[in-house]
């Protein structure tokens, strides 16, 4: 199937929106699964979250039907994105994954950290909603205010994507897009499910192993919901460019803050 075989009243945008929601929906269903059975708990790490997953469906779909669709669709509508060739190069493909990631990491930040948290506008811009889930409920990843899901979720994946539309890194080619948003669906959901499949590798002897497990931990993102000053790029699947470069990364923060904080005695953020 390519774009072209598409029916007028089903734009590129929607289809890849419906793939992002089977996408979504499904590895969300699946989690849940995994909570309720205890499938693999030996990889739940965290609590599950006090709130439910009937509680917090509603706002997940008010945000993805109410803001993500007429998003997409109006990007399209604009010629900004989803549009162009049907088939681009494997070249063009892998270099429009790794920009799009860079690019995603560089808008999360800045939404997340230049502008959600800083505390006049913490509640103000409703981050704080968010903020009152633990990271421990896979489909809470879009349990969010409006404007928050607007800065943390639309924003850092269309900008980057119609940067990269414009230098044809993706054009209008069905496997690129469906591949982006299944895996940024994925990513969402594993950080903030409490599961964390790095946990047996991360003991093992072999520094190839430890590796691997340093790459598909979970815990970025369980750092920066329980201590809310580090890791603000998406944490499973991120660059963590802009986390390592401004030293927010959580595993850079503590010992900064141990040695500010020695001379007062005093306690830490
Ligand atoms: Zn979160
Ligand atoms: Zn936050």
């Amino acid at each position: 199937m390519s774009a072209h075989d598409l029916p007028w009243w089903a734009p590129l945008s929607v289809v890849v929106w419906v793939v992002q929601m089977i996408a979504y929906h499904g590895f969300g269903l699946w989690f849940e699964y995994l909570d309720r059975t205890g499938a693999l708990a030996a990889y739940k790490v965290r609590p599950v979250d006090a709130w439910t997953y009937r509680q917090v469906l509603p706002r997940v779909l008010v945000n993805q039907v109410f803001i993500l669709l007429p998003a997409m669709a109006l990007v399209q509508w604009a010629g900004l994105a989803y549009v162009g060739p049907e088939h681009i190069g494997w070249i063009a493909f892998v270099a429009g994954l790794v920009l799009m990631a860079i690019g995603h990491d560089v808008v999360q930040y800045v939404s997340h950290c230049w502008i959600l948290h800083r505390p006049a506008l913490m509640r103000t811009l409703g981050h704080s909603v968010h903020h009152s889930t633990t990271a421990s409920r896979s489909i809470s990843a879009c349990f969010m205010s409006p404007t928050d899901f607007l800065l943390e979720i639309a924003f850092p994946y269309l900008l980057p994507l119609i940067a990269i539309t414009l230098i044809g890194c993706a054009g209008a080619d069905i496997r690129f897009h469906f591949l982006a948003v299944a895996a940024g669906a994925f990513g969402g959901l594993y950080e903030h499910s409490g599961y964390d499949f790095s946990v047996k590798l991360a003991g093992s002897d072999n520094a190839l192993a430890r590796f691997v497990a340093g790459r598909i931990s979970s815990k970025a993102h369980a750092e920066h919901h329980s201590r809310g000053n580090v890791s603000f790029s998406d944490g499973f699947g991120s660059s963590n460019i802009c986390d390592t470069v401004f030293k927010t990364r959580w595993d850079l923060v503590g010992p900064r803050e141990r040695r500010r904080a020695r001379p007062s005695g005093g306690r830490t953020a």
